[in-house]
């Protein structure tokens, strides 16, 4: 695939048709490193990286996770844009962030409610991103940007917590407000606008 840089010269990126994110542990660590579809510019020294629609498979390779550009976020959420998908996920920091759920084996649905919880307790949510980071023991610890300029905040949860959100997922999943963002193929938090609670 051919990708223009800003100063007009041309990149060649090798994009397989499958990206199997399971068989490939380097795929996986790219992705999280930053350095997946990331090319150095010949001519002028910049970083290329595309925003371009990809297929990502997972579960064995039965699954397949959609990866949608940042910049085509409002179209998608519009439903102007489709895609064949059991899963999807918008620009690469949600990328990054499925791929840390995959390998923790964690639910991406009761990590998003916990998400929820965490971003009322907060001043500004709508300001906030917010991102699983690990797993860490008994704890799990989410990365929130956008508190401060330049600092991550970091929200330590017990995986206690989640494990009762986890077993609370079937009723939990009918209820609002999380039906509006749990419900597949994008299972996110940001599909609902929040408010500081009072
Ligand atoms: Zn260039």
């Amino acid at each position: 695939m051919k990708i223009n840089c800003y100063c007009g010269e041309i990149l060649d990126f090798d994009i397989p048709d499958a990206l199997d994110l399971e068989a490939s542990e380097e795929l996986q660590d790219s992705i999280i490193q930053g350095n997946f579809l990331v090319k150095i510019c010949p001519a002028c020294g910049k970083v290329v990286k595309p925003e371009i629609t990809l297929s990502f498979l997972y579960n064995q390779g039965i699954s397949k996770l959609g990866f949608i550009p940042e910049l085509e976020r409002s179209a998608f959420l519009a439903g102007e844009k489709e895609i064949q998908a059991s899963e999807v996920v918008i620009g690469y920091p949600e990328l990054v962030e499925w791929v840390r759920i995959h390998q923790a084996s964690l639910d991406r649905k009761a990590i998003e409610i916990i998400k929820y919880y965490l971003l009322k307790k907060t001043e500004n949510p709508d300001r906030i991103s917010l991102f699983f980071n690990s797993s860490e023991g008994e704890h799990l610890t989410f990365h929130l940007y956008g508190l401060k300029p330049a600092e991550i905040g970091v929200s330590r949860i017990p995986l206690a917590t989640y494990q009762k959100i986890l077993k609370d997922l079937p009723r939990l999943a009918n209820q609002e407000p999380f039906f509006y963002f749990i419900t597949p193929p994008y299972v996110s938090v940001t599909r609902v606008a929040l408010e500081k609670e009072e």
